[in-house]
């Protein structure tokens, strides 16, 4: 597995997993099975800022609530997660992601209102956090959507390059 790259059409957003991000986040959907999971990505940014670099995802938080077709982030632990990560690397929070089991990564309106919500939350300190989706089978078939969602704006999809 590679690292996989995305960018807006327009190029001025950009965005990196490493490869062990990747199989991070499909060996935490394989584990969900057939509910969607999710959790938070963390990171830094380019020195020129136009590239989200993701480091890190984190599990679902325990409190987390999930279903078939919808999942409700918890916050259980995420405080102590993102001050180990800014101490231990300077890596931040950048945004969302979550599975769609076996569909298509296509984010919901739902999806896009709780980015939209995060991007004006103050306590985020966000103002263009990215949605990372998962969807198909985490064991072959998948494949991931990135949105970035800026303040005041609609939400942007980065293309895979
Ligand atoms: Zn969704």
């Amino acid at each position: 597995m590679r690292a996989l790259e995305f960018r807006s059409e327009d190029s001025r957003f950009r965005a990196r997993l490493s490869s062990a991000t990747v199989r991070r986040l499909l060996k935490l959907c394989q584990s969900s099975v057939k509910h969607e999971t999710g959790g938070i990505l963390l990171g830094h940014y380019s020195e020129a800022l136009d590239c989200a670099w993701v480091r890190k995802v984190s599990d679902p938080p325990p409190d987390s609530e999930r279903g078939l077709t919808w999942f409700k982030r918890g916050t259980k632990g995420l405080q102590a997660l993102l001050d180990h990560c800014w101490d231990s690397g300077g890596n931040h929070y950048l945004g969302e992601w979550h599975f769609h089991p076996f569909v298509a990564p296509t984010p919901s309106v739902t999806d896009l209102g709780q980015l939209t919500a995060i991007a004006h939350e103050p306590g985020y300190g966000c103002p263009e956090p990215l949605l990372l989706i998962v969807g198909g089978d985490p064991s072959e078939a998948w494949s991931i959507s990135v949105h970035v969602v800026p303040r005041g704006h609609r939400a942007i999809p980065l293309l895979r390059i």
